[in-house]
């Protein structure tokens, strides 16, 4: 379930930006018809050859008011520790400079596969020009044009040979694997030592395949469980660890591992925008949810009662209508005893299945309610439905015209299967495919 990780490093100006948006294609601007989903373009998934694989533009975290250097140093160290595969990227009209050969300095001592990338190769008789940068130390230079796409091809089949195998099949079905996502300061920590100190569990640390992912196994009333990457949350003293674009960056590829994703809000600071893109990932993710609002000790009851708050998460976490949410104090560990009950839910419905022939009664019961209505002046036919999948569940109708199905008739059948169903905590997906 992990996928590789790539990251573009290079100092400003080379095209990272251009480079990255031509890689991600369409998929950044998917059209999302629940609001409050809200998009960083430094992180997005791109794909090729059927390789699904997640793309950062390291030329997008700010670091602050840091000179030109120094900057181009830390997006450096940012794409060391969290890339499988870097492109480094020049600007092939300008010559090699003082910051591309720091860049090149780092990126050489770091012992990871490095693509270079020359851009602004317009057209092919600049192709000549690309041999000076042979002196930068990575073997081949891969010509690129960003703004005429050139060359994106032949860059992508060499990085895509340097993927690692990830470890896909070490998941154990009977383990709620999960993990803590929040901006930082939310209590992530706290609560991973609450949980693991309080409930009485019986802990022991996994090395992860990666050099600083430590996840913590535990066992609690016959259930196991797996909190990923705790050590993503230790702090190492990194000077861009604070900020924002790469507190998500930790976030993604802990839910990248996750069955369960617990989405923290601070109840003392209130909802932030950056809360809200942190869920997003989650959400798109295909997750199970829960939203877990931390710090409730701070909350003067009378003054701020649950009701409020949630009422104020679900106006800004739409598109999470169908995640629980949980109050609770990881330093007090009031009500830290209601949290482990919700994961064993949500991790039970992220992998539910449901017969094809129950699923059908609803399905059909539902259409006989509310039949769907005509579009140019044709009529929608749904024929049957089945699950073709799980974590998250996943359905197929089978209809006349997919294009008849408009979004709000495909909501209301999701909003059927859950009133049957209980799918609670997990998102669910509903394809329309054609048949005579
Ligand atoms: P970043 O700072 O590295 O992310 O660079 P940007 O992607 O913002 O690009 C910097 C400038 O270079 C912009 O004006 C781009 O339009 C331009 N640029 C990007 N790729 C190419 C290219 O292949 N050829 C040319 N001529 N200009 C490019
Ligand atoms: P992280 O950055 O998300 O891992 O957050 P930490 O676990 O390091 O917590 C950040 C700060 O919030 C620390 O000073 C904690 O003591 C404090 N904190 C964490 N949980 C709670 C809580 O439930 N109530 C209160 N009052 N403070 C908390």
């Amino acid at each position: 379930m992990q996928k590789p990780i790539v990251a573009i490093v290079g100092r400003p100006n080379v095209g990272k930006s251009t480079i990255f948006n031509r890689l991600v294609g369409e998929r950044i601007s998917i059209v999302e018809d629940k609001p409050g989903v809200t998009r960083d373009r430094i992180y997005a998934q791109a794909e090729w050859l059927a390789t699904t694989f997640h793309l950062i533009d390291t030329g997008g975290i700010e670091i602050g008011d840091e000179p030109l250097l120094e900057l181009v140093r830390q997006q450096a160290e940012i794409a060391i520790d969290e890339a499988h595969v870097i492109i480094f990227m020049v600007n092939g009209k300008e010559g090699i400079t003082a910051a591309d050969e720091e860049v090149a300095k780092l990126l050489y001592k770091s012992n990871k596969p490095v693509v270079l990338a020359v851009n602004k190769i317009d057209n092919p008789e600049l192709q000549s020009e690309i041999y000076e940068y042979y002196s930068l130390g990575f073997g081949e230079p891969y010509p690129i044009s960003g703004a005429h796409g050139r060359g994106l091809g032949d860059l992508l089949d060499e990085v895509v040979k340097h993927f690692p195998t990830l470890s896909r099949n070490e998941k154990d079905d009977d383990i709620i694997y999960f993990s803590l996502i929040g901006r930082p300061n939310v209590g992530k920590s706290s609560l991973v030592n609450s949980i693991l100190n309080e409930e009485r569990v019986i802990v022991s640390d996994i090395e992860g395949t990666t050099r600083d992912a430590i996840d913590s196994y535990f066992k609690k009333d016959d259930q196991e469980y797996t909190i990923i990457d705790t050590a993503g949350m230790r702090k190492r003293g990194k000077v861009y660890e604070t900020t924002e674009k790469y507190s998500v960056l930790r976030a993604l590829k802990a839910i990248d591992r996750s069955d369960v994703v617990l989405v923290l809000i601070d109840a003392e600071t209130g909802i932030r925008e950056q809360d809200k893109r942190i869920a997003g990932y989650a959400h798109d993710a295909g997750r199970g949810i829960i939203i877990v609002v931390n710090k409730w000790d701070t909350i003067d009851s009378k003054e701020q009662s649950m009701k409020t708050f949630e009422d104020d998460i679900r106006k800004h976490f739409q598109f999470l209508d169908y995640a629980p949410i949980v109050f609770l104090s990881a330093k007090t560990k009031k009500r830290i005893h209601t949290l482990l009950p919700v994961i064993n839910v949500v991790g039970e419905n992220h992998a539910k299945r449901i017969p094809t022939n129950v699923l059908n009664d609803v399905i059909m019961d539902a259409i006989a309610i509310s039949p769907p209505s005509t579009m140019k002046g044709k009529r929608l036919k749904i024929l049957y439905a089945t699950q073709v999948s799980v974590q998250p569940p996943s359905f197929v109708i089978f209809v006349n015209d997919p294009e008849l199905v408009h979004f709000t008739y495909k909501r209301f059948l999701e909003n059927r299967i859950r009133e049957s169903f209980g799918f609670l905590g997990t998102p669910i997906n509903i394809f329309a495919r054609r048949r005579q």
